[in-house]
């Protein structure tokens, strides 16, 4: 059976991570949350107080970082970090209020991009991210760029965070949700860009289920088009 790769790009709280983990499950592809590795190497580089003007700091500090995911009983993965469960602890507000400043060190992308790329090497792969269509896996057979109202993503976010039990303030969720998208979209290295190829999806008035079924449609219809071809 041919196998692709979905890339799955878009802004904070679309849905990406949850529309890319239902088509993975629904496909029996892996899932695998390219934010979550930026996360961890944000724990790491706050845990081990890193300086992020420091580049030999930062090489150093990379050379020494795990990121793994591992099965749960439901399927679902978590992510390790040095062997350490740190799933709940790099959704936190602290986490994310520094993720975008690390992600945008260009040691720290050429490192993860590279781990990435293993990971999909033998296809059947859903990634969700913002640089996965345009540098990850350009050859992607299958991209999407997700969007929605900042407002509905910053609820959707608040929504998320309590169900782990992190209670926090609308506002100060929507500003971080804001500052992220502003420093995604405008660094350097590798920016979150809607690339030309990709499929725009806008979750704003969408359910998770209509969200994962869209995709699942779409990913039929490359399928059985690369089918025919070959
Ligand atoms: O997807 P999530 O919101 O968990 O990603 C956290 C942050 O990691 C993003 O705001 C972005 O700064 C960074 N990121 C990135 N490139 C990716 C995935 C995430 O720069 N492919």
């Amino acid at each position: 059976m041919h196998k692709i790769i979905i890339a799955i790009d878009g802004y904070s709280s679309c849905g990406k991570s949850t529309t890319a983990r239902g088509v993975a499950s629904r496909l029996g592809y892996t899932y695998i949350d390219s934010g979550a590795m930026y996360r961890a190497v944000t724990l790491y580089f706050h845990e081990k107080h890193i300086s992020l003007s420091n580049e030999k700091e930062v090489l150093q500090a990379l050379e020494n970082i795990q990121i793994e995911f591992r099965p749960k009983e439901n399927g679902d993965c978590d992510t390790y970090l040095n062997g350490l469960n740190v799933e709940n602890e790099i959704r936190k507000l602290y986490v994310a209020n520094k993720v975008s400043e690390v992600s945008a060190l260009a040691p720290v992308r050429h490192e993860m991009v590279a781990q990435q790329r293993k990971m999909g090497k033998s296809k059947a792969v859903v990634m969700d991210g913002r640089d996965i269509g345009s540098v990850v896996f350009p050859d992607a057979e299958l991209k999407l760029f997700m969007t929605a109202d900042p407002l509905v993503r910053a609820q959707r976010r608040q929504a998320e965070l309590l169900d782990k039990g992190n209670v926090m303030d609308f506002e100060e969720v929507l500003a971080n949700l804001k500052k992220r998208d502003q420093i995604d979209t405008t660094r350097k290295e590798s920016p979150l860009i809607q690339t030309e190829d990709a499929e725009i999806i806008d979750t704003t008035h969408m359910t998770l289920d209509e969200q994962i079924e869209m995709v699942c449609i779409m990913a039929d219809m490359v399928l059985s088009s690369s089918a025919q071809k070959a």
